[in-house]
């Protein structure tokens, strides 16, 4: 459901966006996907793609992850969060929980569970390519 909602808050900024840039049929559309945002790329496709229409049908949509940024709210170190340092079965349960993090990552200078995602808890839009009215 939660795909679905961002599915169509995404084509409605991206339809303005179209429409600014004079595109008269929408070929690629590219989002970031903050990595510890709860979003399933394949379902966020195929519901962009279901509700695709007029300029945007026969669009592609490139689903692409963003890094997230962590800061310690002790002692104001920023870190980058890395999946890969973590176990698979802990990963997962971050993707899922965010909230889960606090007990798996701790600040790397103060060992502090307290942080805030920085960056990288979004998803936005990052480019629209098409075919320009003439
Ligand atoms: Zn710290």
């Amino acid at each position: 459901m939660h795909e679905w909602a961002l599915a169509e808050a995404i084509l409605a900024s991206a339809k303005q966006i179209a429409k600014q840039e004079h595109l008269t049929a929408v070929t690629e559309v590219t989002i970031r996907v903050g990595e510890l945002q709860q979003v399933e790329p394949p379902i966020l496709r195929f519901a962009l793609k279901q509700m695709s229409e007029g300029t945007f049908k026969g669009a592609k949509y490139r689903i692409l992850k963003a890094k997230s940024t962590l800061k310690c709210r002790v002692c104001s170190t920023i870190w980058q969060y890395n999946p890969k340092k973590l176990d698979k079965a802990t990963a997962e349960a971050i993707h899922f929980v965010p909230e889960v993090a606090h007990t798996y990552i701790k600040c790397p200078k103060c060992s502090s569970p307290d942080f805030e995602i920085a960056s990288g808890r979004g998803v936005w839009l990052e480019d629209i390519k098409g075919v320009k009215a003439e």
